[in-house]
């Protein structure tokens, strides 16, 4: 996904800190688990 200066998601909306594109979000989203390890590690960042 395109990321923002800020390195933040393009398709984020931050108002609600949710996907504006989530029906069509790329395959890396789908795989994503919440509260993995990689998660844990993004948003401690
Ligand atoms: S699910 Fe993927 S496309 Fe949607 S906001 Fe998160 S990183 Fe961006």
């Amino acid at each position: 996904m395109a990321r923002l200066d800020d390195g933040w998601c393009a398709a984020l909306d931050r108002a609600s800190m949710r996907c504006t594109i989530y029906e069509q979000r790329p395959w890396i989203c789908r795989e994503f688990e919440m509260g993995s390890y990689e998660c844990k590690e993004e948003r401690a960042a």
